[in-house]
Order: C-alpha cells, then structure tokens, then sequence
C-alpha cells in the first residue's frame, strides 16, 4: 500500500492505469492528500474512493488514471467537468490543458460543475492550497451539470464524474467534431467521439462503480 504520492503513482504505473509519462507527471504535482478530508489523511494514498462529506466521495485514484488516460487532454484543449467533488480530478485536467510559456495556444480553460456549493467551494480552497497557479484555468460553476454549460462550449473533451443511465445529449451537442466525452454510464466507462455533426462513436469498458449524477435540481 502506497504511503507517499510518489509510491501511489508508481504504483498506478506498475498496474498499467497510468501509460502515460505527462499523466505521470500530473499526478506527481497534484497530491492527492490536498483533496481528503483531515481526518482520513493518514490514508490518503490508497488506492480507494474516500468519503468527502456530503454523501460523496474523491474517486479511486485508478479510475482517475483510467479516465485521464482515455480523455486525451492536450495543451490548450477546452474542457468541461461534470462533478467537481473534491477537486483533485479538476487540478489534475487544469495540469494537462495548460500551455508552458514557448507555445502560442490559446489561453486554456476549463468549467467544473458542481451541484453541491460546499463541495465547489472546498474544492476552490484545495487547488489553492495545492497547485494556485491552476486556479486561473479553472471557472466553478454550482449547478446541476446534466445540461452541460452552454455559455462556456463548444469543447474539446467532457468529462464526467458521477454515472447516469445515458451519455445527456447536451454534453454530445457542446462538443467539438472531432472531440470526445469519457464519462460513467452504469457500471462502466464509455468514450464517446464526435466524429461528425451528429455522428458519435462509443466504446466500454465495464466494471466500475460511481456515485450517480442527480438531475434536475
Ligand atoms: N473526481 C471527483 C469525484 C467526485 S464524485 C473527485 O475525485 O473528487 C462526483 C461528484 O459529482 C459529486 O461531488 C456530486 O455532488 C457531483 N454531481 C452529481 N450529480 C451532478 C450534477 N447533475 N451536476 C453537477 N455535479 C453533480
């Protein structure tokens, strides 16, 4: 068991969740014990969900990996996330998106939604504790996620944290051609790529649990 961030991440590596050096080097900078509660701290590199309060939990370190794996984040891609929770996953995709100083992107940006305004607000206090210079990156918004965020789209990757029973079509109308969702359907992941104006593709990967996505509220 992983005592250390760096023993989590080489232990996420060991296992194959984390392929990627750039993922490696995020979750190198982001420690994940900055996103769990003060009285679990002493587990806060094990490789499980952890309770945050309100009935929610930071996801599964190996998921996290599983998902950012999939997503394909790429330096000045524009990102909305769906369950802002404890705000690890956010510093983590507000890593990967950021431009370094040489390169003449377009400032990036990301929308975290979150339908729980103590956990958005906790979750504003971590990243700021943890990794500031990602705050700039990112707009919290408090709402209920379902519908996507019009005012921010299109984007270029939609992720999700919490599982419905279909990928909402607002998420598949916000995006890009050419970009994709990963987000917790069921029991599983799916990856869904725009590959045309009302043209997706979607793959699985079954056997995950999440905690759902409460609509309409
Ligand atoms: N990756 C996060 C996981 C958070 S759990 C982490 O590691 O901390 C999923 C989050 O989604 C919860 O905080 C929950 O409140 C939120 N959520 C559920 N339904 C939502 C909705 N419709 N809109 C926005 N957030 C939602």
């Amino acid at each position: 068991m992983a005592h250390t961030n760096k023993e989590l991440v080489r232990e996420l590596r060991e296992v194959g969740y984390i392929k990627t050096d750039r993922i490696a080097e995020a979750f190198m900078a982001i420690d994940r014990a900055f996103f769990v509660p003060q009285e679990l701290q002493s587990r806060a590199y094990e490789n499980v969900a952890l309770p945050i309060g309100d009935a929610q939990t930071i996801s599964q370190p190996l998921v996290v990996a599983f998902m950012l794996e999939l997503l394909g984040l790429q330096e000045g891609h524009k990102v909305l996330e769906i369950g802002t929770g404890s705000g690890w996953k956010s510093a983590l995709v507000a890593f990967l998106i950021k431009t370094s100083s040489q390169t003449s992107h377009p400032k990036p940006c990301m929308y975290s939604m979150e339908r729980i305004p103590a956990l958005s607000h906790g979750a504003r206090n971590a990243i700021e504790s943890a990794a500031p210079d990602l705050l700039s990156y990112i707009t919290f918004i408090e709402g209920d996620g379902s519908k996507g965020y019009e005012r921010g789209a299109p984007y270029d990757r939609i992720i999700a944290a919490a599982a419905s029973d279909h990928v909402c079509e607002a998420w598949k109308n916000q995006l890009i051609i050419g970009g994709r969702i990963v987000a917790p359907i069921g029991e599983s992941i799916v990856v869904v790529d725009k590959t045309g104006k009302d043209v997706f593709e979607q793959r699985e990967y079954y056997g995950f649990s999440f905690v759902p996505l409460i609509k309409g509220e």
